[in-house]
């Protein structure tokens, strides 16, 4: 009997094809809320940007990194966050679908959690879901580039989004609001800002502009016999440039 069920064992795991992501590459598991236009609708966020929905998406980010000690560093903007994770992890022998599926669920039961949390006076309507893909990087530069890219969508996406809505807030439809963003230049937007609603774009809060960076704070202490020693402290949550240098220069443990 014993030896029937192994034989039907190894048969059923020939229909399983195996996803193993590239040993010794940097992963990235990105996960974005399905369907957020309708979902921050429903939900009566705030427009152009809920800033209770983004603490909360940070919180769950927190708490993602606090469960899987692999994840090193993640980057969140809108209904998204890309989580990096070590370079050598061996969390499910590397099997993409097992990892995916593992932070998505966590992500989006820490989500439903926590919404009391930061919305206490708004019942969450729906269960909010997420979906998530895995994709590995090669090269520290690049996995920096993937970093840099998601940083210059948040800046465009909100440039448009600010001006989209001071336009509908000022009574044009959307429509008239969409064309009259069309294919303006980020300078024009910026003008426009100013001129029609004297907001100075580079005043706005730091969290809708930079979007959100998630790391462990580490502490460098120097050993009696005078080797440098990291320890974790705790998960913080930051605003920083992550295209430029400075940032990458003053935390070199993150990618190391
Ligand atoms: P998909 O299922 O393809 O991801 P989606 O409707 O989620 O579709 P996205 O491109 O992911 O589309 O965009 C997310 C949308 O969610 C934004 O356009 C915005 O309308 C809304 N949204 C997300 N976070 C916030 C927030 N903090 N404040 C206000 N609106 C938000
Ligand atoms: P893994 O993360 O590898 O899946 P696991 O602990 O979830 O580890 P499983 O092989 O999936 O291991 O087994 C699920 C376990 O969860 C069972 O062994 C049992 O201990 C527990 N469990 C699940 N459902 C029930 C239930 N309805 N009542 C009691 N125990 C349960
Ligand atoms: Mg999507
Ligand atoms: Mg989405
Ligand atoms: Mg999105
Ligand atoms: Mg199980």
């Amino acid at each position: 009997e014993q030896n029937v069920n192994n034989i039907k064992h190894e048969y059923m795991k020939l229909f399983q094809s195996e996803n193993k992501l590239l040993p010794f590459t940097w992963i990235v598991i990105r996960i974005d809320g399905s369907h957020f236009h309708r979902f921050s609708e429903v939900q009566g966020f705030e427009k152009p940007n809920d800033e209770q929905a983004l603490k909360l998406m940070n919180s769950c980010a927190v708490s993602v990194l606090e469960e899987f000690n692999d994840i090193v560093f993640a980057y969140g903007v809108s209904d998204e966050y890309s989580f990096v994770m070590k370079k050598n992890t061996q969390l499910y022998q590397r099997r993409s679908s097992e990892i995916v599926s593992a932070v998505v669920s966590f992500f989006s039961s820490a989500y439903v959690i926590k919404w009391k949390e930061f919305f206490p006076r708004t019942e969450l309507k729906y269960p909010p879901n997420f979906d998530g893909r895995a994709v590995c990087y090669p090269s520290n530069d690049i996995i920096r580039d993937y970093l840099a890219w998601r940083q210059v969508d948040c800046h465009i996406n909100n440039q448009y989004n600010t001006c989209f809505w001071m336009l509908v807030k000022s009574g044009k439809s959307t429509r008239e609001a969409q064309s009259l963003l069309k294919g303006t230049q980020a300078q024009e937007k910026n003008q426009m800002l100013s001129q029609l609603f004297s907001i100075d774009y580079n005043t706005l809060p730091v969290i809708f502009r930079n979007g959100s960076s998630v790391f462990w704070d580490k502490e460098m202490m120097v050993t009696d016999n005078g080797t440098v020693a990291k320890s974790h402290k705790k998960v913080v949550v930051e605003h920083p440039n992550i295209i430029d240098e400075d940032f990458w220069g003053a935390h070199p443990f993150i990618l190391e």
